[in-house]
């Protein structure tokens, strides 16, 4: 692209000043675009917000995009910090200065957030905070961009329970026990740390099907899971193996520590009962309990001894807890 110039310096002479200006209009066409983007972003899409942040963290920039995302308006969030939106975690670190330092330190950083829009629905945003710098380098601020990824997220979640959860019960399925137990063993094989399997099993669980239907069955079910879910540790695991048995792994126990779990969990069941229109129903369990030892080391050794304990605490009465190494 030229530009043409022309100066009448007198009647005779014209000089003709010839420019070749394609940088510039290419220049001027991308920061057009650039505009219209950043229009688009700020106003038109739906689901992203775009905010800015000092250096310290506190919202100084806020587009109509960000008080649809969060129905929060500008007046409302100039000054305030991303916390103030978020439901983080309660942990020792604080996860948003954490993310700060992380975005300083890379260049950029995304995380996921559980957000409350102001008239009280929560949803989950991906927030990706980048660092914004002057012409001359200096860190300046961060820039914000958030996306809601409730969808996304949710199908996600949900595909993940079908592949690995019981239906019924919400137990970790016998495939995905698995999975967990496999990279346990090899855990507590590589640091030298125990490891105990439980096998539980409902006591005359056709007696309560026969007596109570099958629906109330499914309840006791649930309430062996949601009791075991009370009793157990966050790192251990109990999986639902077959209709009603079930078998619970205790990373980091030892026989003793797995012997005082199993009486908990034994002594919960049968103090609790599940309500129904005919009255409480009880129920008991038996349990078989192997750990980890020079003899026994594989997953498949520990379920075998776990079930082989199971047996003879049912043999010995039901209500119940056997370990392998004593008898
Ligand atoms: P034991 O004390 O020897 O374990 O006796 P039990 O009656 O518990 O054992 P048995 O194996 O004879 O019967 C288990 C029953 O569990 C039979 C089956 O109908 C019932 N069952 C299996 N899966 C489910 C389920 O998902 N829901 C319900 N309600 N019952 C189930
Ligand atoms: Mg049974
Ligand atoms: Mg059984």
């Amino acid at each position: 692209v030229l530009t043409c110039t022309i100066v009448k310096i007198n009647n005779e002479v014209l000089i003709t000043v010839l420019t070749d200006i394609s940088c510039q209009v290419a220049t001027e066409r991308r920061l057009r675009q650039t505009d219209s983007w950043l229009d688009a972003i700020y106003t038109i899409v739906n689901d992203f917000a775009v905010l800015g942040l000092t250096k310290q963290g506190v919202i100084n920039s806020w587009s109509p995009s960000a008080e649809r995302l969060t129905g929060y308006t500008e007046s409302e969030a100039i000054g305030e910090t991303l916390r103030r939106f978020c439901n983080l975690p309660d942990v020792d670190v604080d996860v948003f200065d954490e993310h700060l330092t992380f975005a300083r330190e890379e260049g950029w950083h995304s995380r996921d957030y559980l957000c409350q829009h102001k008239s009280g629905h929560t949803f989950f945003a991906q927030t990706m905070i980048a660092v914004l710098r002057e012409e001359d380098d200096e860190f300046s601020g961060y820039t914000v961009v958030c996306r809601d990824i409730t969808e996304r997220k949710v199908s996600s979640d949900n595909l993940a329970n079908l592949l690995t959860k019981d239906h019924l019960t919400g137990a970790v399925n016998r495939a995905h026990f698995f999975n967990l137990a496999e990279k346990e063993f090899a855990r507590a094989n590589r640091y030298g740390q125990s490891i105990s399997i439980i096998m539980l099993d409902a006591d005359h669980f056709k007696q309560v099907n026969d007596s109570w239907g099958h629906p109330m069955g499914d309840e006791v079910l649930k309430s062996i899971v949601k009791i075991a879910e009370g009793v157990l540790r966050p790192g251990d695991t109990i999986a639902r193996f077959g209709g009603e048995e079930f078998a619970v792994m205790l990373p980091k126990s030892n026989g003793l520590e797995a012997s005082v779990v199993a009486e908990r969990l034994r002594s919960s069941i049968e103090a609790s009962s599940v309500s129904s229109a005919g009255g409480e129903i009880k129920i008991t369990v038996s349990i078989g309990c192997a750990s980890m030892s020079e003899s026994r080391s594989t997953l498949k050794q520990l379920l075998v001894c776990a079930d082989a304990a199971l047996y003879h605490a049912k043999s010995k009465g039901r209500n119940c807890i056997v370990d392998i190494d004593d008898f």
